[in-house]
């Protein structure tokens, strides 16, 4: 049996939560097609998270591929307390009361735990919890409650997110609860960090700073001053996620397309990657099957290039968490194989080659375009010569093989790129054959076939990418007059 790969370019991250938590799930969401997991800290205790992990580390043995484990910290959001009952329905027009005592709350009221905001709270502002669907206005505020009427109704549940979009609150980037979380999950061990409600740059170095290289840090596009600050946000960060929940909260949510394209272009032309996220497949939460605009979603989001898509509540507490991921998959799987899709992809590329690896891998996309090559392989630490190689979009798939397990994982958000850990070797030709077996391995090439090796010789120097070799994907025939 041929080792588990996938089938598609873009990746794809499922968030994990009460309907993915033991074992079985988690490892039928890997194999049906979840490159990345990410586990959400604005939910669970920190054991949950712990035990989670420690599932993801457990398959990723079990399995012997690489998994990247996102997780993401809360920020400075406003949520809900919890409701004796779980959840409650908000008519329309019924009066609805937020306060600061920590009784459970109940059709009437709830605790919104967060003193700062009464304090700026006015009568006449619009609360709007979950996403935006259900919306209250406040009649009349005090320092400790809002009486608001429901304008639009819906189901209110356990800590469910508040936007004030009216009101500027007085928020740090980084909440006491984030710098624990941040330590927490870096001690445990995650491979991306993403921060939420990201304004400024500078709340990015914070992160960065506390991180300590332990984590690459990914950037949540959910503010309407993020988007404004966006170029200097993105040259901080590692990665960027169009975070369409809060976004369209914060912004008319028809602002919300030109935003996610005009990031994803931006995002793919530094080569970082890129995640859409929210509401992709949110009727699969109660349903087996998605809505046609949901799959159309889907799709737009891999016409555009992204290097992710990902699943929130329809993989983390929904009916039908193994379904979605299929469904993505299969979106992908076809969308790649649609001609279109390649005259897209190859008219909204843009990189500018400055660098000699820049030409190198730009090289490696030609030539994989216009003969038949099976796969570009790269010899990576730290994982740069990927994300360029990922960055020309390519129209074969990338083998990005390093001896760092922590670069094989990181690498799993990337386009296009199949990781595989390698043991170190000394020799250019040793690497070739290495290709050459992964190659083979995982079914991406047959010995009738050619793959392209990028690599910098000397051999094993950081940051010297300075040759291309076509070599034949048999190792009988890589024999001699390979360079050292
Ligand atoms: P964020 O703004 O960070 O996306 P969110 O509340 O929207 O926060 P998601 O991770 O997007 O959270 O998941 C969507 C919904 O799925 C949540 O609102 C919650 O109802 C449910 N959910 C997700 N993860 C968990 C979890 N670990 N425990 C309980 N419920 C969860
Ligand atoms: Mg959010
Ligand atoms: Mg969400």
């Amino acid at each position: 049996m041929t080792p588990l790969r996938r089938h598609r370019m873009i990746k794809i991250v499922a968030t994990l939560g009460p309907a993915s938590s033991d074992y079985d799930t988690i490892r039928a969401l890997f194999e049906a097609g979840a490159d990345v997991f990410r586990l959400n800290m604005s939910h669970g205790t920190h054991d949950d998270i712990a035990a989670r992990h420690a599932i993801i580390r457990k398959i990723e043995a079990d399995l012997g591929r690489p998994i990247a484990i996102l997780a993401d910290l809360q920020g400075p959001k406003l949520r809900v307390g919890i409701f004796a009952n779980d959840s409650e329905e908000l008519e329309e027009g019924a009066a609805f009361r937020l306060d600061l005592t920590d009784k459970p709350g109940d059709a009437t009221r709830v605790t919104l735990p967060h003193p700062e905001i009464f304090e700026a709270l006015e009568p006449g502002a619009n609360l709007l919890v979950n996403d935006g669907k259900i919306r209250l206005k406040v009649n009349d505020c005090g320092k400790d409650f809002a009486d608001c009427t429901v304008v639009v109704g819906g189901t209110i549940s356990n800590r469910k997110g508040v936007n004030v979009p009216d009101v500027v609150l007085p928020v740090a980037a980084l909440s006491d609860k984030d710098r624990k979380d941040l330590e927490f999950v870096c001690r445990l061990g995650v491979d991306w960090l993403a921060l939420s409600f990201v304004q400024r740059a500078a709340d990015v170095s914070e992160a960065r700073t506390l991180a300590q290289g332990r984590a690459a840090i990914l950037s949540k596009i959910e503010k309407p001053a993020a988007v404004d600050a966006f170029d200097e946000i993105l040259a901080v960060s590692d990665g960027i996620m169009v975070a369409r929940g809060d976004l369209g909260v914060e912004l008319p949510v028809q602002n919300v397309p030109p935003i996610q394209k005009r990031l994803v272009r931006r995002a793919r032309a530094a080569a970082k990657p890129v995640i859409v996220a929210t509401q992709m497949l949110e009727s699969m939460i109660d349903s087996p099957m998605p809505t046609r605009a949901e799959v159309s979603d889907v799709a737009t989001a891999i016409y555009e290039g992204a290097d992710a898509i990902m699943l929130s509540a329809e993989s983390a507490a929904g009916d039908y968490p193994i379904e979605a991921v299929s469904t993505m998959d299969n979106v992908a799987r076809e969308v790649e194989n649609d001609p279109t899709y390649i005259e897209i992809i190859d008219a909204s590329r843009k990189v500018k080659h400055s660098s000699i690896a820049d030409g190198i891998v730009a090289a490696a996309r030609e030539l994989a375009e216009k003969t038949d090559i099976a796969a570009i392989c790269c010899f990576t630490e730290s994982g740069t010569t990927a994300l360029l190689v990922a960055r020309e979009r390519p129209h074969v798939p990338i083998l990005a093989l390093t001896p760092i397990t922590k670069t094989a994982r990181r690498l799993q958000l990337i386009w296009g790129v199949h990781c595989e850990e390698v043991a170190e070797v000394e020799r250019f030709k040793k690497a070739v054959i290495n290709a050459v077996r992964v190659t083979r391995k995982y079914g991406f090439g047959t010995e009738k076939d050619q793959i392209l090796v990028t690599a910098g010789i000397p051999f094993n120097q950081p940051g010297t990418t300075n040759i291309l070799r076509v070599a034949p994907c048999a190792e009988h025939l890589i024999v001699s007059g390979e360079p050292e």
